[in-house]
């Protein structure tokens, strides 16, 4: 039998986003990674001009792809930085305008697109009500936040009513990536560490840990979060984040939690694949995390969906596994009817 392919971290924009992002970039204030990252997502030139269409396309052009690709349904998400580098006014607009755009996308293809929400975390409150709004009304099966909101991170309990409509909603947040935040980007401004291949993790990992430390998911006891690019590194970390984790409560530097850092992860989090074509870290978060908590993600435009189709099918796994990965987790995790 054929295994259904569901990719669930795929980008899109919307053109008042776009055009608001290069209003941000050509002012005077602007995070030092947003900036290096302006000539990567607004750039000229072919390659910065056919990602830029293919982010707008939510129709007939993205349905085109995804059936040359081999993919059956596609959750779309908000492309990194989303709202997340304007003023709360400005974001909270655009935020409800993306997700119409979105929502009107899915009622054209119901059974090829469903959605995240995107939110503007610079207003908590907002934030809850237009979650309410995208779930309840539009039904999106999530939310997404592309990590730090102008240096600030969701840990921080001004962020509380956002999980508190998230927690009564019963739906995931996806932590996604974005550049590292001021407080800590200048080592990777040289060299292009400040982007996907090594800043986007450092940065997505660390948001995840002070999530965990916290006490977060002691105070939210259903909350769901999805890392992608294989859990942004934590799988293999966890052993050692345990282990130091007790020598950090012993020195007084983090409050005791009531269980293991690696507890809280295995309990809450789930991972996808997006842009992560390695065999061996497969085979490593399967053996930490199991099966279950694994999903399949193409990271279109920014991936090659070919290549990560290719991988999926290759790789040396059950087709049991090869299945829950490629479709079973997504429909469950993200209630996808
Ligand atoms: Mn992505």
């Amino acid at each position: 039998m054929k295994i259904k392919r569901i990719a669930v971290e795929e980008a899109f924009v919307t053109e008042e986003i776009a055009r608001e992002w290069k209003k941000v970039l050509s002012g005077k204030c602007v995070e030092p990674g947003f900036r290096m990252m302006g000539s990567s997502i607004l750039g000229e030139g072919p390659v910065a001009e056919k990602v830029h269409s293919r982010l707008i396309d939510v129709g007939v052009g993205r349905i085109a792809q995804m059936d040359a690709d081999g993919i059956d349904m596609a959750v779309l998400s908000i492309t990194s930085p989303g709202v997340q580098v304007f003023d709360g006014v400005t974001a909270t607009r655009l935020a409800e305008n993306a997700n119409d755009v979105l929502s009107a996308a899915i009622s054209a293809y119901p059974a090829r697109l469903a959605g995240l929400a995107a939110i503007a975390p610079q207003n908590p409150e907002g934030a809850a009500k237009e979650l309410e709004r995208a779930i309840g009304t539009l039904g999106m099966k999530g939310y997404l936040i592309n990590s730090h909101t102008m240096g600030e991170y969701l840990d921080d309990a001004k962020f509380r009513p956002i999980f508190e409509a998230a927690d009564a909603l019963d739906v995931p947040l996806y932590l996604h990536p974005r550049e590292p935040a001021p407080s800590m980007v200048a080592p990777f401004l040289d060299y292009g560490l400040y982007f996907a291949g090594w800043g986007f993790a450092v940065e997505t990992a660390t948001h995840a840990l002070r999530l965990i430390m916290s006490g977060l998911f002691d105070r939210f006891t259903k909350l769901k979060i999805v890392l992608g690019h294989m859990g942004e590194g934590l799988p293999f970390w966890l052993q050692r984040i345990d282990n130091r984790y007790l020598l950090q409560v012993k020195i007084g530097a983090v409050r005791k939690l009531p269980r293991l850092p690696s507890e809280y992860f295995q309990d809450h989090f789930f991972i996808t694949t997006s842009g992560v074509m390695s065999a061996p870290a497969l085979q490593l978060s399967i053996d930490v995390l199991g099966e279950e908590k694994i999903m399949f993600a193409a990271d279109y435009p920014y991936e090659s969906v070919e290549d990560g189709v290719k991988f999926m099918n290759e790789v040396n796994i059950t087709d049991a596994q090869r299945r829950k990965i490629f479709s079973d987790n997504a429909i469950r995790i993200f209630a996808l009817g």
